[in-house]
């Protein structure tokens, strides 16, 4: 059957191990009534498939559908994604840029910069001995928040941290504009930038580019006492030099939503190390009822032949 506005052909699968699939059936039903949703688990004849909204789904899954038209990340960041052999060819495959997605990233950015802007780790560890240790607090502008990553998640955190009143420096790949913030672009341009912050936010995508970005000469680069703040990918900093760092006081304190393997293990040293703030990836997560409206458009425009909107660029891998 062929499509009509508002009823896509085929039926959509879900697969996701940390996203709840009532939800989101519940979000995208409200959008599109006459879409067949499916949960991985019920579908019977993979050919029905032609869209799937899936994150992390097991080997193999992509390439059990012959008929698929739209392959959608449940997520922003593509890492695990780009690189599987079972992504059909010529497949789209989008990701999910979400407002509210940004929101909620901001609010934990902000959240972290904030706290060690303000010493909060200092004063827990002051209230922990009973004492009340005054530290003046400085002013705003006289920190420096480097925010490595300008896209969708990291212009929304930048701008955030600027109207603080934080001095404000990012970077990213090509050159951007923001009103307030010092936007560099380029690799030549990142140990400067590096070398600036008082607190170092890392909002980049994993990519072959990317990975191991931060190591040991980088991390040294920061101003002795910086904080860290990874909200991105764990790969991208090396983890063993950024924890020797943190035992050094080079880095004075992290705040670390990710790490190289997850969960992270017990035994890491990480777990006990009195300067760093754990937190198990969740920065920020799709949220279906704001989701539902990008996912639900992408898939009435392929339906129709036409091109989706937050593709995927499978050779710059983000
Ligand atoms: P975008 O793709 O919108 O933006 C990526 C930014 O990184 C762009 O500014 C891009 O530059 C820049 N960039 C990419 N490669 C390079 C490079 N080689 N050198 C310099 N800059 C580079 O991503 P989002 O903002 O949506 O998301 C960022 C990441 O956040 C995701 O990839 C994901 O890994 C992570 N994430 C983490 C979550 C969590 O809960 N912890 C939740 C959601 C996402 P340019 O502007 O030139 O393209």
């Amino acid at each position: 059957m062929r499509a009509d506005n508002t009823t896509p052909s085929g039926a959509l699968v879900f697969y996701s191990d940390f996203d709840d699939f009532d939800t989101w059936r519940q979000a995208l039903r409200a959008r599109l009534p006459g879409l067949r949703i499916l949960h991985s688990s019920e579908v019977a004849d993979p050919a029905d498939i032609h869209y799937a909204l899936a994150w992390k789904p097991p080997a193999g899954f992509f390439g059990r559908m012959p008929n698929l038209r739209l392959i959608i990340n449940l997520g922003a960041g593509v890492d695990s994604l780009v690189g599987r052999d079972d992504l059909p060819a010529g497949v789209p495959v989008t990701r999910i840029t979400d407002p509210d997605m940004a929101r909620m990233m901001a609010g934990y950015v902000l959240f972290a910069v904030l706290r060690h802007a303000r010493d909060i780790p200092w004063f827990e560890q002051a209230q922990r001995r009973g004492e009340w240790a005054y530290r003046h607090p400085r002013a705003p502008a006289d920190t420096r928040v480097a925010v490595l990553g300008l896209g969708e998640l990291g212009a929304y955190a930048a701008r955030e941290l600027q109207r603080q009143g934080l001095t404000v420096i990012g970077w990213s790949r090509s050159p951007r504009a923001i009103d307030g913030i010092q936007c560099h672009a380029g690799m030549q341009t990142l140990d400067a930038v590096i070398a600036q912050a008082d607190i170092l936010v890392v909002m980049l995508p994993l990519t072959p580019q990317t990975r191991g970005l931060l190591d040991r000469q980088r991390l040294q680069r920061l101003p002795r006492g910086a904080a860290l703040v990874n909200v991105a990918r764990g790969a991208l900093v090396d983890q063993a030099a950024m924890t020797e760092l943190l035992r050094s006081g080079h880095l004075g304190a992290a705040t670390l939503d990710v790490f190289e393997r997850e969960p992270l293990p017990p035994e890491d040293p990480l777990w006990r190390m009195d300067n760093v703030l754990i937190t198990p990836h969740l920065a920020s997560v799709a949220i279906p009822a704001s989701a539902a409206a990008q996912i639900a458009d992408n898939i009435l425009r392929v339906s129709r032949d036409a091109v989706p909107h937050n593709q995927v660029d499978p050779t710059r891998g983000y």
